[in-house]
C-alpha cells in the first residue's frame, strides 16, 4: 500500500467512523425502553419488542465496528499497516477499503 492510496484509506475510515457513530446514535434510539403495553397496544408493543431486539443485536455490531475502525486509525500510520495479523500477508488495499476494520486477508477471514 503506497502512501496514496494510505492517504484515501484515512480519509474513508474518518469517513466511515463519523457515519457509524450517526448509526449508533440512530440504533441507541431505537434500544430505548419499551412504554407499558396500555400506552401502545399489544400488537404493537410486540413488534416494538421485536424491533427492539433486533436494533440491539445490529447496535452490538457497530459498536464493535466503531472500535475496529478506531483502533484502524490507530495503526494506519505504523510500517506493518495492512499485513494480515494471521499470515503476514498484505491485505489487498481495495478490502482494506471496503472493510477497513479488517486485520485478516480475505482467506484468514474465511478460517
Ligand atoms: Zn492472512
Amino acid at each position: 500500500m503506497d502512501a496514496k492510496e494510505k492517504a484515501l484509506l484515512k480519509k474513508k475510515i474518518e469517513e466511515t467512523i463519523v457515519s457509524t457513530a450517526q448509526k449508533i446514535e440512530d440504533l441507541e434510539e431505537l434500544t430505548r425502553p419499551i412504554g407499558p403495553e396500555n400506552s401502545i397496544g399489544r400488537v404493537s408493543r410486540m413488534d416494538a419488542i421485536n424491533n427492539k431486539s433486533v436494533a440491539e443485536a445490529t447496535l452490538r455490531s457497530t459498536k464493535r465496528k466503531y472500535e475496529s475502525l478506531k483502533m484502524a486509525l490507530n495503526r494506519i500510520d505504523r510500517e506493518n499497516f495492512g499485513a494480515c495479523s494471521r499470515c503476514g500477508q498484505n491485505i489487498p488495499p481495495a478490502r482494506l477499503m471496503y472493510m477497513p476494520e479488517s486485520t485478516r486477508c480475505v482467506r484468514c477471514a474465511d478460517r
